[in-house]
């Protein structure tokens, strides 16, 4: 056992009293902490927001840095527009997604939608996040008060969300905190329901963060719950350990543990670079008559594919040159999609198009 006391956190996702499904998700899996609001109905909201997650705690970085967060987090995003091209979940499902590295009073934040991170510091509560949201986009544009944007018949319309714009804007920034400071991350569900002056007095009444997770949820939902309510709450501490500190007592077991380790990441790191140099090729080819693009290499790796359908074209392979029509029909590899997309467009250049009409 190692001295250092773990890091105080504790995270809760309900329901609601109005939804039959909850579409919201969380991570607290730390220095990685983050929430999820789930777009699309009918279940396909609960899709993208649990996606989003797991992708983002393959992605995220090791350490509480902004940049390479956001990052992780356009990953995410990709992976989401992925899934509902591929018609896992539905196409238009979305997800908001606010994400946290904690280590020490050192926090790194990227952020998407109308979920939050706020910092209670000394009582008050701050809103870290900037809400991206047509209500909030009212409020910062002088047109609607705060307290008119909680009614406003649009204040669920989010302007950014995961799952549509391959080109996605995240938000990424650092806060240095202070001792005792807490971090919460929440979804509108919770925010929806509660005033910041609320959320504040409960955080500041009830300093153990599974019971204060267990109060906002239970205000928001004595307050009507209209939306599934999340929250993930840090306390934060300049000595609260974000690893696993390993103690150098059990050397021998400590060896013993690092050869199956080496052994099992061989044989991963084997898979996992077929995989990597798999997702970095591309090639084009002929499926039913007409061109499509697919990420990857043709054919398997130990039974597994390692290709994926990223295009369907409406070029027919009919309307291409007898050449170039048999190299499509072989599958002409490229060196990433980037250059399979620019080959598609060269063969729209030799497509027979029939005459302009007047
Ligand atoms: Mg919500």
């Amino acid at each position: 056992m190692n001295a250092r006391a773990r890091l105080p956190y504790a995270g809760l996702s309900d329901v609601g009293r109005v939804r039959s499904h909850n579409e919201d998700a969380l991570v607290t899996d730390p220095p990685l902490f983050a929430v999820a609001d789930g777009l699309g109905g009918h279940q396909a909201g609960e899709v993208a927001s649990s996606l989003a997650v797991e992708t983002l705690v393959h992605a995220s970085p090791r350490r509480p840095d902004a940049k390479a967060l956001g990052r992780a987090v356009r990953t995410a995003n990709r992976a989401v527009i992925e899934a509902a091209e591929s018609g896992r979940g539905r196409t238009g499902m979305g997800t908001t997604m606010t994400a946290a590295m904690v280590e020490g009073l050192r926090i790194a934040i990227a952020h998407v939608g109308d979920s939050r991170a706020y910092l209670l510091h000394r009582g008050g509560l701050r809103q870290l996040t900037e809400d991206h949201s047509m209500v909030a986009d009212m409020v910062r544009a002088g047109q609607l008060t705060e307290e008119e944007s909680r009614v406003h018949p649009n204040r669920s319309v989010i302007t950014r969300a995961l799952g549509s714009d391959p080109n996605l804007v995240v938000d990424t920034f650092e806060v240095d905190a202070e001792e005792g400071d807490r971090l919460l991350l929440c979804t509108d569900g919770l925010t929806g329901m509660l005033v910041d002056a609320e959320i504040a007095r409960i955080l500041a009444e009830t300093p153990n963060p599974d019971t204060a997770v267990q109060a906002l949820v239970s205000a928001a939902n004595a307050a009507g719950g209209h939306d599934n309510i999340t929250a993930v709450l840090v306390d934060l501490s300049s000595d609260a350990p974000t690893e696993p500190v390993r103690a150098g007592a059990k050397r021998t077991m400590l060896a013993i543990v690092a050869w199956v380790l080496a052994a099992v990441a061989f044989v991963g790191l084997a898979g996992w670079g077929a995989w990597a140099y798999a997702r970095s090729r591309a090639y084009v080819t002929a499926e039913d008559g007409y061109v499509v693009v697919y990420r990857g290499v043709p054919g398997e790796f130990a039974g597994v594919q390692l290709h994926w359908r990223t295009l369907d074209t409406t070029i027919p392979v009919s309307s291409l040159d007898p050449v170039q029509a048999t190299r499509v029909e072989r599958g002409v590899p490229v060196d990433g999609l980037v250059q399979a997309y620019e080959y598609v467009d060269s063969l729209r250049g030799d497509e027979t198009s029939p005459a302009p009409t007047p």
